[in-house]
């Protein structure tokens, strides 16, 4: 699958999910007082958002292996040459990372920095902020340098707003798990599969040859549309006031 298709699954797995995730008491920080006079463990609207930007992000993450991907031309050098590398440790483009092991391994790392190293956090929040813009296609096309400055102004722009909404984000290693893992959904979709239960070399693929031509029309011209309608759905639905 392509990039932006990634990233938008992402947005719709936490849209989709958060609410359910966030009864578990190590996704919210502090439990939040509603209405009903009942003290319930929920996100606030500002981390609900920053959750579903996140998880965009996140949903870039495994395709570091693969060093012509979006994720790897994101940071110019530096992503080209990490992606080099891991795509050599976990031999080829999908392997090792388009698997449960790694979306596991990679939440709960996510998760011990957010607890431990709160500049850590702070990096890796910010550049999971600037990959999910880049994913989507934010900038001025044909002008590299005038979409990085774009991508670097919204980045900034919008973890200062997350900052002064208080966003926690106890939920952050659950997001990027979340992430992950929908990325090897999408790409089980597509006539490759994905080694889900990788190290087992066992291959997850659609039957019938039916499986997604990445970049092919129908992933542009029908799958990029009804993703964007789900989200925007996905998003009135929880936040409109009822
Ligand atoms: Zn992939």
């Amino acid at each position: 699958m392509m990039g932006h298709s990634h990233a938008m699954t992402g947005a719709i797995a936490w849209l989709g999910l958060a609410p359910g995730l966030a009864a578990i008491p190590m996704v919210t920080e502090s439990s939040t007082y509603i209405e009903t006079g009942i003290m319930a463990n929920a996100l606030n609207p500002a981390e609900f958002i920053a959750g579903a930007i996140i998880c965009m992000g996140a949903a870039m993450l495994p395709d570091l292996d693969h060093p012509s991907a979006t994720i790897a031309q994101t940071f110019g050098p530096l992503t080209w040459l990490l992606s080099k590398g891991v795509n050599w440790i976990s031999g080829g483009h999908r392997g090792a990372t388009h698997s449960l092991a790694f979306a596991v391994a990679i939440g709960f790392g996510a998760h011990w920095l957010a607890n431990t190293y709160p500049i850590g956090r702070d990096i890796m929040v910010v550049l999971l902020i600037g990959l999910a813009l880049r994913a989507i296609g934010i900038g001025i096309p044909g002008n590299k340098l005038g979409s990085v400055m774009i991508n670097i102004g919204m980045t900034a722009g919008l973890f200062a707003v997350f900052m002064s909404m208080n966003v926690g984000y106890a939920w952050l290693g659950m997001a990027v798990a979340v992430g992950c893992l929908i990325h090897v959904v999408g790409d089980c979709m597509t006539e490759r599969g994905c080694p889900v239960l990788w190290p087992l070399s066992v291959r997850f693929v659609l039957p019938w040859k039916i499986g997604i031509k990445t970049g092919k029309k129908f992933e542009q011209k029908i799958l990029a549309p009804l993703l964007s309608v789900v989200i925007v759905g996905l998003l009135f639905w929880r936040l409109a006031p009822i």
